[in-house]
């Protein structure tokens, strides 16, 4: 358009775009001189360094939509008590317990018991606590880990868990056990976000003790054996290890972290096949995590080849439009055909939270907007929105029309699903701003604050995103040398989209799809406003062009179908089951009435942009559509049936 200018041009469908190696693009405005590079996102990380996020503590957020969420999560997670959340623990140790104890995953007979108690609680607090100063959170987490260290110390061999050793007897025996591996690997995790977060110290000794005790238990086993084992689901022991390493400097860790890679999974992978079909989501993204940190320790390219892959694969091959994977928790089809898949049991949240936490990875070596594009899809359709008003959460997301959200109970179900939620509503400030030397990057546009103090930078996001289109950056700033600022400029936007600095418009803008990098001696009271025009558009399901999403912006819309059911059980599952009882057969898809071929614009309208109200036109009904974020106790449909196309005689 018009006074702006393409710094690169990229092909951006949708396919091309998530399967090809974007260049990342620069604009560099120094004075009167314009300047433009384009790096290969392959040598992006050699040429500039890493993209780090923000060290924690600096990021909080602002009144909105995001912070309204983290604040019912935290109010859940104060409504559980040390004593309770450590019984089990106790009573594996040896040491009295009269608490209470809580049920479904966490019920003292349940092999997975621990995970959620002392793992990802602990995490959830320690979040809460560099994001949004949560000192009493800080303080649960203390007590947690001060009773922990005592069962450690009563055990004596180093091992800590709500559960005895006797489930990893079984898996060396090859007996029948849940996964004694996956819920270990949650408590040393939570143990150094105490540490690493908190700075409790005793909580870094405490998670020492559980990787020597792994060492002792893991080494002697012969390669064979150790393989079989491996088939049980671990979590991610081996990125907690590489974790552990980095942390104290100590390479044994790593040899450690190197007996939990499974070849059978990693070779195709690192050769670029996709071979996942048949094989558990939410048991193998954590593994390649482990990769991912594999080589930003090591700097062994063959794991950054590996997770890479392992990424761009899983998004652009077997995703849903809301930006996850999977259905009944695996991945059932060959790449590209997720025909017929829609149920009940798609999305298990735990695997988008995985995936958001391996797209942080690979954007920090890359720069590649499409990663954190991917980020902020499923941020805003299939993490907001999966929480309720008291702090529940979801564990299948139901993609078949006409079913409605369901959650745990606050103190029957503690779902894996439950865990990797609390840890996600608390931790919404940590991808906003990420930062590579003095550079920050503004990935993410949630109302929040950046107070960067060692750079003497504080930068003040103003939005009502998404129902504003766009955001403001009120900057205040003591140094007097340049620095960059990188805004990601969404793949959803227009060539309308357009910056103003200060009120004036900026002459110059990238892609969408890209980061637009602004560098100048920035000022106090420096403003960046960011308009971000939205548009409906389809994405069909992969493998069956007649079936569509429709998207406004970063938003999968949904249709209301009208009430759910009343509260009980179809809406609150009062057990370890993560899917109700008597789940009636799904709708059949929305009929649009439009002609074949159609685009959105012939189907769907757009009633309010800033109240984000839109209006569909079906065969036999008119349905009421909002982003799926704001479907509550509705039933929905996200996926609506297109007219087939007539073939051609
Ligand atoms: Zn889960």
């Amino acid at each position: 358009m018009p006074g702006h200018w393409r710094a690169i041009m990229t092909d951006r469908s949708r396919r091309s775009f998530l399967k090809k190696s974007a260049g990342a693009a620069a604009l560099a405005l120094a004075g009167p001189q314009t300047l433009i590079s384009a790096l290969h996102a392959d040598s992006f990380e050699q040429a500039t360094g890493r993209i780090e996020p923000m060290p924690p503590g600096t990021v909080r957020l602002s009144p909105g939509i995001f912070k309204e969420q983290e604040e019912i999560n935290a109010r859940y997670l104060d409504s559980l008590t040390a004593d309770r959340l450590l019984h089990t623990f106790r009573l594996t140790a040896g040491i009295t317990s009269t608490a209470t104890p809580y049920k479904g995953w966490e019920d003292p007979a349940c092999e997975l018991r621990g995970h959620f108690a002392g793992g990802h609680y602990l995490s959830a607090a320690a979040l809460a606590f560099a994001t949004q100063g949560n000192d009493e959170l800080k303080n649960r987490g203390n007590d947690l880990v001060g009773g922990m260290a005592a069962c450690q110390k009563k055990i004596g061999t180093g091992y800590l868990s709500a559960f005895p050793t006797e489930e990893f007897e079984r898996l060396v025996e090859g007996k029948p056990v849940w996964a004694p591996f996956y819920t270990y690997h949650k408590i040393m995790a939570g143990l150094l976000d105490m540490y690493t977060l908190t700075g409790n110290s005793d909580a870094l000794a405490a998670a020492e003790g559980m990787a020597g005790w792994v060492s002792d238990f893991f080494w002697p086993i012969g390669t064979e054996q150790r393989m079989r084992m491996l088939r049980t689901e671990y979590g991610g022991m081996n990125e907690v290890l590489v974790n552990l390493a980095a942390i104290t400097k100590k390479d044994k860790y790593i040899g450690t972290a190197h007996l939990f890679e499974q070849p059978s999974f990693l070779d195709p992978l690192a050769a670029r096949r996709d071979e996942l079909q048949g094989l558990h989501a939410n048991t193998h993204v954590p593994k390649i995590i482990g990769a991912a940190r594999m080589y930003e320790v090591t700097g062994d390219r063959r794991y950054r080849e590996i997770a890479e892959y392992f990424l761009g694969e899983v998004m652009a091959a077997r995703t849903y439009a809301i930006g996850n994977t999977s259905v009944g928790e695996f991945w059932r089809t060959p790449p590209d055909e997720l025909k017929g898949t829609l149920q009940w049991t798609n999305a298990e949240c735990c695997v988008a939270y995985n995936l958001m936490k391996l797209e942080r990875h690979v954007f920090g070596w890359t720069g590649d907007a499409r990663w954190m594009d991917a980020y902020e899809r499923a941020l805003f359709n299939c993490r907001l929105g999966t929480q309720n008003a008291d702090g529940l959460k979801q564990y299948f997301f139901p993609l078949a029309p006409g079913y409605w959200r369901a959650y745990n109970s606050p103190e029957e179900s503690f779902w894996c699903c439950t865990g990797t939620g609390a840890e996600e509503f608390a931790k919404f400030a940590d991808t906003i701003y990420f930062r590579r030397g003095s550079d920050v990057y503004v990935n993410q546009f949630l109302a929040s604050t950046l107070d960067w103090k060692d750079e003497g930078l504080s930068i003040e996001q103003v939005t009502n995103f998404p129902a504003e289109k766009g955001t403001t950056l009120k900057i205040k700033s003591s140094g007097a040398a340049a620095r960059t600022i990188h805004i990601r400029i969404p793949g959803w936007t227009t060539e309308d989209a357009e910056v103003k600095i200060n009120g004036k418009p900026l002459d110059a803008m990238s892609n969408p799809g890209s980061y637009l990098a602004i560098r100048k001696v920035w000022r106090d009271g420096d403003t960046i406003s960011l308009s971000l025009p939205m548009t409906l558009r389809q994405e069909p399901l992969l493998g069956d062009d007649t079936v569509t999403a429709a998207l406004y912006g970063p938003l999968v819309l949904a249709a209301n179908l009208g009430a759910g059911p009343a509260d009980g059980p179809e809406r609150v599952i009062h057990s370890g089951d993560t899917v109700p009882k008597n789940l009636p057969a799904a709708d059949p898809l929305p009929k649009v009435a439009a002609a074949a071929g159609a685009g959105p614009d012939n189907w769907m309208e757009v009633e309010s942009k800033s109240d984000l109200r839109f209006k569909a036109s079906c065969e036999g009904a008119q349905y009421d559509v909002m982003p799926m974020y704001r479907i509550a106790d509705q039933r929905y449909a996200v996926y609506w049936q297109l007219p087939e196309k007539k073939k051609q005689s």
